[in-house]
């Protein structure tokens, strides 16, 4: 069997689509767009390139958005009043803190100073308890794990008592994606289960998952036989193994591989994420989704 590919690069598209058109009608009923600021501190070059696709891609779904770009000396005290500065800004409905920041900044101090009906990355202690709640609680889901069963809902993949099994234990992929999946609701009502380092048969629990996600960012890391036939894998590692030339640009560009020996599983799985291609794109995706939301609780729309 050759398994039907979930590609984040067209789900991505799908779902930035519907962004612009309601950004367009609630400005026409309401006239306001939603803002999101994102904050970088240094000149990291992945930070740069992340902020720049993420300014990029609001600007594109029509919203109003400021990169705001701070010395690496910053000190601590001036990075929270500038987090404060924003919380009170009407126009903004979403912050992002670019991380890593540099070591003289804590970095949890600034986050949590983000104020959780802002925080569209979703990793406010606030909104990680409001997702464990679930149902209407939930108001920020963290947009990787969110991105994750968007694609698996959008497949068509039945979640509703499916054996889902997670690989990994991340707060920002495992834990997330494994309580997501275990909620009362659609694209949830699954029985979850959380593997790991320690996990002693970590085959065995593969072998059963309906749906497998793999957040271990080992490459590789799951053969063909851990695949049940048919089951839909999400394959969210990014791992760097190598280096070669972009036919495209003629600039050295990294080969990528996730965590799913992907050649093998596609003909055993049903549905699978590419990798890249697959989960990557979404992330951003549901950060711009995120930053729409809060305008709308804002506006009482939901
Ligand atoms: P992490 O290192 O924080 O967590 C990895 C988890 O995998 C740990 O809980 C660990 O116990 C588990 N693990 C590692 N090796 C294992 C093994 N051999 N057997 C069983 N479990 C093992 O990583 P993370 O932040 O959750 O990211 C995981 C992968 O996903 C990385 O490759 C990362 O680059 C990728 N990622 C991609 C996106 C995206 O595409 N948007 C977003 C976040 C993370």
């Amino acid at each position: 069997m050759t398994a039907t590919l979930i590609k984040g690069t067209d789900i991505r598209e799908e779902i930035l689509e519907e962004i612009t058109q309601e950004v367009a009608e609630i400005k026409e009923k309401h006239g306001v767009v939603p803002g999101l600021v994102t904050i970088l501190v240094g000149e990291n070059p992945a930070s740069i390139s992340y902020v720049t696709l993420k300014i990029k891609t609001a600007h594109r779904v029509g919203f109003h958005e400021i990169q705001d770009n701070q010395s690496p000396d910053i000190s601590e005290e001036d990075l929270l009043a500038l987090i404060d500065k924003y919380n009170k800004d009407d126009s903004i409905n979403g912050i992002l803190v670019q991380l890593p920041l540099p070591k003289h900044i804590d970095e949890k101090k600034v986050l949590n100073a983000i104020d959780p009906d802002k925080d569209v990355d979703g990793f406010h202690p606030v909104n990680v308890g409001r997702l464990m709640i679930g149902g209407s609680e939930v108001k920020f889901p963290p947009c990787t794990p969110y991105g994750i069963q968007e694609m698996i809902v959008r497949a068509g993949v039945e979640t509703s008592g499916a054996e889902v099994v997670v690989v990994g234990r991340s707060n920002i992929v495992g834990k997330p994606i494994a309580n997501m999946m275990v909620q009362k609701g659609p694209g949830a009502n699954a029985t979850v289960t959380i593997v790991h380092t320690r996990t002693k048969d970590l085959a065995g629990h593969c072998k059963r998952a309906d749906i497998l996600i793999v957040a271990a960012g080992v490459p590789d890391l799951v053969k063909p036989e851990w695949i049940k036939p048919g089951a839909c894998v999400i394959d969210v590692g990014v791992n760097r193994v190598g280096e070669k030339i972009s036919e495209k640009t003629g600039k050295k560009i990294a080969i990528l591989k996730g965590d799913v020996d992907f050649d093998a599983a596609k003909e055993i799985a049903g549905f699978i994420t590419p990798v890249p291609g697959g989960v990557g794109p979404m992330t951003i995706t549901m950060l711009m989704h995120n930053t729409l939301r809060s305008l709308k609780y804002k506006l009482g729309l939901i």
